[in-house]
């Protein structure tokens, strides 16, 4: 392929940003990522701990067309279903839709890692400890602060990628006619883990993910390679039962020994899981326009979503997808794709959002609700 004359920046070499470099490298463009982290391929990304995602075929249609798709599902563990666990261990199991249907879940570094390692492939330079402080948005220039020192890069088309707190939609907030929002939810997280049993087998079915509704609040567990799980206990901050409530670690044993008490018996290490993982809170952003001169915002950093529907970065791996169509589309003509891309995008980004958040409440609560169950069968039918 000939090259093409522009020289691309993107900034963040999260999942998103690493997945649009791919593309844009394929396309024949010079690509510079900007990452504000170092490179988590030596280090180890998550402190030791694993965390998954749900995959699935909107986030693997991308994957595939970059050539990624075969080594994903490598590294996935398909799940074919829910399975609730009621107070009182009964289990309950709902497919998510055929035999051969499911969700995928995926170590969140190990993907990472991969979308990496096939950026470098396609020649894109990673700059890792770049983190970007500034947007001349008149110039296209980016400015960054590498472990204190200043620089300043220049690049014909801007691409923040840089996840729900981006410093690039920050910036381009302060512009005139900028729309934004941000939504905190009652409810927060906290990851903790099954252990695999002594035999390194998995202690639960293994392919499910695994909810225990509780009305108001949730723990679930997503299937790791190495026979773990790690559940992620939704949560809210204030009121009873709470974060904030739970104040000593003997709180902790009791509540879950009272309410997720199959669960408790398998998390051998929950005090300290608990004691060690931040609680975490959860935000929905809006924003518009996504674009601004020759700066664009996709993924999380224009539409970060609660993880109830686990669509965030399938929807954003979609915006690379959708961005890359629509390049084809207009014949690489930036102007064109980038104001298509803003106004068509938009539309799709809002309703998973919405149904993202309403997804919560039917996780946590109507799962296990017996009138809720027959009326999907009813209307099923
Ligand atoms: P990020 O993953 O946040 O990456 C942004 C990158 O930019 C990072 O590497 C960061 O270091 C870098 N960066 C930030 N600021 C700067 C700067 N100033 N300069 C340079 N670099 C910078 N989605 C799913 O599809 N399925 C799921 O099952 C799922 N589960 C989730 C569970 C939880 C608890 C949460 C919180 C989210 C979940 N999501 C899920 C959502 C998913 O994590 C996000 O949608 C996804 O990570 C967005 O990718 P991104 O690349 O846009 O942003």
């Amino acid at each position: 392929m000939k090259q093409k004359k522009e020289k691309i920046a993107v900034v963040g070499a999260g999942l998103v940003g690493s997945l649009v470099a791919i593309y844009l490298a394929k396309r024949g463009y010079g690509v510079d990522l900007y990452e504000r982290r170092h490179d988590m391929r030596r280090s180890g990304a998550e402190g030791g701990r694993s965390i998954n995602l749900a995959l699935s075929n909107r986030g693997l249609l991308p994957l595939s067309e970059v050539g990624l798709g075969e080594a994903a599902k490598k590294m996935v563990i398909p799940m074919r279903g829910r399975m609730m666990h009621s107070e009182k261990g009964a289990l309950t199991f709902q497919a998510y839709g055929r035999e051969d249907q499911a969700i995928n879940s995926i170590s969140r570094g190990g993907l990472n890692e991969l979308l990496m390692n096939e950026a470098e492939k396609n020649g894109v330079n990673i700059h890792f400890n770049h983190r970007c402080t500034d947007i001349d948005f008149d110039n296209s220039k980016l400015f960054f602060d590498i472990d204190g020192a200043q620089k300043t890069e220049t690049a014909d088309i801007i691409i923040g990628a840089d996840g729900a707190f981006s410093v690039v939609r920050g910036i381009m907030q302060k512009t005139d006619r900028f729309n934004f929002s941000q939504h905190y939810i009652e409810h927060g997280y906290k990851e903790l883990s099954i252990p695999p049993d002594a035999d390194g087998n998995f202690k639960l079915e293994k392919n499910a993910l695994h909810i225990w509704p509780r009305g108001n609040y949730m723990l679930i567990a997503l299937p790791n390679l190495d026979g773990s799980f790690t559940c992620t206990l939704f949560f809210p901050f204030e009121g009873d039962p709470s974060f904030e409530k739970l104040r000593t670690l003997q709180d902790v044993d009791q509540f879950f020994k009272a309410t997720f008490p199959d669960a408790r018996e398998l998390m051998t290490t929950l005090l300290e899981d608990y004691q060690q993982n931040p609680t975490s809170s959860l935000v929905t952003v809006k924003s518009y326009p996504w674009v601004k001169n020759k700066t664009l915002i996709i993924g999380d950093a224009s539409h970060a979503i609660v993880p109830f529907y686990g669509q965030g970065m399938n929807s954003g791996f979609e915006d690379c997808r959708i961005l890359n169509q629509i390049l084809d589309q207009y014949s690489d003509d930036w102007k064109t794709t980038l104001q298509v891309f803003s106004n068509t995008r938009k539309i799709d980004a809002d309703a998973i959002s919405d149904l993202a958040l309403q997804n919560f409440v039917e996780m946590r609560d109507l799962v296990a609700d017996k009138d809720f169950l027959l009326r999907k069968k009813i209307e099923a039918k």
